[in-house]
């Protein structure tokens, strides 16, 4: 009997010995296909291109082991389906921006950019160091998701608008295309917002359909030439001060990875996410020339009793969702506690010294 279970003892433990052994070469040997579905048209400058350069980077960093297609969207699945495509692991990733799924649940869009809420820089702070990272976690995990910052634009323009705002009037009965939280806010302003992905944008505006519409910044507005379709471009990006972008990763499929590979996936997307921010202010900067010299768009701000107005709108419109659902709430006491230190602490750094530099 002893000799027997030895025996059987050791030829399982020589079994286990085998599988151990030969699982690493061959995940090494054999080339891991993904797809990445995206909220963006194909190669669209900035949000595209950078799901495209994410892609490039998990190829790379992997040595090749990780293979990425990139979907513009609707070629794989419409724009708005790419999150129940990567849920159901039809992808494995997919890029675009969390506000866009707040019918999944209404609080995936304090990860991408809340009214008056944090810039790219806190942003960035909140997730990897603030705990905004495990409550993004916390959301889509009933998904079978898991989530990465993959990306950000910076402060976002107000908008392309055919009248000027010079009073809170002007913002009743506007129909405008304004995702998220800050449509939440245009509505309780009397506006209509409306959501759009970016490729029907440019044909809603021009034939009407949309009184006013809001994209991301002079690089973006630039590619899909609003300025053909609007007269006065409006700023500040009240609504989206720092917006990110996410890559969206199929849970299953991360954790079916060996532990390098899912490593260099994790920080392949923290590349991406900072990278996307230093071609955003780089191409914002040339572009807003463009536009202003080239097509003669017309710069406005808003009045401030328009942005003081919305701010006063916005903090109810977070209240009341965050009072909806004790998810909702453990986010935005997070976010709010930060939102309130970054307050402090930017009036002594970033806002003084921009006021210094540029007085
Ligand atoms: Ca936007």
């Amino acid at each position: 009997m002893k000799r027997r279970d030895f025996i059987r003892g050791a030829a399982a433990g020589a079994v286990a010995a085998g599988t151990g052994l030969a699982t690493a070469p061959a995940q090494a040997a054999r080339k891991i296909k993904w797809k990445m579905v995206t909220t963006w048209p194909k190669n669209f400058p900035g949000l595209g291109t950078g799901a495209n350069y994410l892609a490039e980077l998990i190829e790379e960093m992997s040595g090749g082991r990780i293979q990425v297609k990139v979907f513009g969207a609707t070629e794989l699945v419409p724009a708005f389906e790419v999150f129940d495509a990567v849920s159901r692991g039809t992808a494995q990733l997919g890029h675009g921006a969390a506000y866009y799924w707040k019918g999944k649940s209404e609080a995936a869009q304090f990860f991408t950019a809340v009214p008056f809420g944090l810039t790219a820089q806190e942003m960035n702070a909140w997730l990897y160091h603030g705990g905004g990272m495990d409550l993004w976690k916390e959301v889509y995990a009933p998904f079978g998701l898991v989530p990465a910052a993959a990306g950000n634009t910076g402060v976002q323009m107000g908008g392309w608008f055919n009248k000027e705002i010079n009073s809170v009037a002007d913002l009743e009965g506007l129909k405008m295309r304004i995702p998220g939280l800050g449509g939440e806010v245009l509505s309780r302003a009397g506006g209509t917002p409306v959501s759009l992905p970016g490729g029907e944008i440019f044909p809603s505006l021009q034939s009407g359909a949309i009184d006013a519409t809001e994209w991301v910044g002079p690089y973006n507005d630039l590619a899909f030439g609003l300025y053909k379709a609007a007269k006065y471009y409006y700023y500040p990006g009240w609504h989206e001060p720092g917006s990110t972008m996410e890559c969206m990763i199929n849970k299953e499929a991360l954790e079916a990875l060996d532990p390098d590979l899912q490593s260099v996936v994790k920080n392949a997307c923290r590349v991406a996410n900072q990278d996307m921010l230093a071609d955003f202010t780089a191409r914002n900067n040339a572009a807003l020339e463009t536009l202003v010299t080239e097509h003669k768009v017309e710069l406005r701000r808003f009045p401030d009793d328009v942005l003081s107005k919305l701010k006063t709108l916005s903090d109810e419109v977070m209240a009341e969702v965050a009072a909806k659902d004790p998810l909702n709430q453990k986010i935005f006491d997070s976010f709010r506690k930060f939102r309130d230190q970054s307050v402090e602490w930017s009036r002594l750094a970033e806002q003084a010294y921009l006021n210094a530099r540029n007085g």
